[in-house]
């Protein structure tokens, strides 16, 4: 999901007035996408991956808890959050659609604002999940975000910078923003969020990193009555 680009979410249902409900809930936010069947769906996924698949469970040639064990069968489609949408309100539907692997199963007749706020919420979610898993390499380093590790990746070879957590959190935010001037009370806020500390604590923390970064193609340069920027030294740094 690009910020250039809506995400994308895949309906599957085979009401076309349902269809047209759920398209007016969730537009402008998102692009939609809609199958009114499992052969349709299938065709669907073989070209392209939505951000999010909201799913009925009466459908022509399936019913929604088969489509939905497949998504979780298959890699590709495992990590989607899929969200029912159904007129059942048997428990049994809901806790079978759980248990394959649903994030949310809503009732018909639904609220659109409603809809809207529970697929807002899963994709801000997976999202998260997304960025989590991230590896992420430029000058020399590779930060492993979920495990909140980055190690050296030239000829000294692997070897972890051993960062606390909140320099691991200060060198992610100047990597992954090169070269923009960040304030010291900007740091305080991407490193240590709404935990109280002086901005003394921010130079102390960029001292410990300027050490350990040694001989890296990457400096973090003082910048006269703003903060801190950080700066690739190679030409591969833009990579
Ligand atoms: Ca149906």
């Amino acid at each position: 999901m690009s910020s250039t680009q809506l995400p994308l979410a895949l309906v599957v249902e085979d009401d076309p007035d349902t269809r047209t409900a759920i398209r007016r809930a969730l537009s402008p936010a998102l692009s939609v996408v809609e199958c009114d069947s499992l052969a349709a769906t299938e065709r669907f996924l073989a070209g392209s991956l939505p951000d999010v698949i909201i799913l009925d469970i009466g459908l022509p040639d399936a019913n929604g808890h088969e489509i939905c064990a497949r998504l979780q069968a298959d890699p590709r489609t495992r990590d989607l959050p899929v969200l029912f949408l159904s007129a059942s309100a048997e428990i049994r539907d809901k806790l079978a659609a759980f248990s394959l692997g649903a994030e949310d199963y809503i009732e018909k007749p639904f609220d659109p604002a409603e809809l809207r706020a529970r697929v807002h919420a899963r994709l801000t979610r997976s999202q998260g999940r997304r960025d989590a898993r991230e590896v992420f390499e430029k000058f020399g380093l590779r930060f492993e975000v979920e495990q909140h590790c980055a190690f050296r990746t030239d000829a000294d070879g692997g070897n972890n910078l051993d960062l606390t957590p909140h320099e691991f959190r200060l060198l992610y935010h100047f990597a992954r923003h090169e070269r923009q001037a960040f304030s010291r009370s900007e740091l305080l806020r991407a490193a240590w969020g709404d935990t109280f500390v002086t901005e003394r604590t921010v130079d102390a923390h960029v001292a410990h990193l300027r050490r350990k970064l040694g001989s890296l193609p990457c400096r973090i340069e003082s910048v006269r009555g703003v903060g801190y920027r950080f700066i690739g030294l190679k030409a591969d740094s833009a990579r």
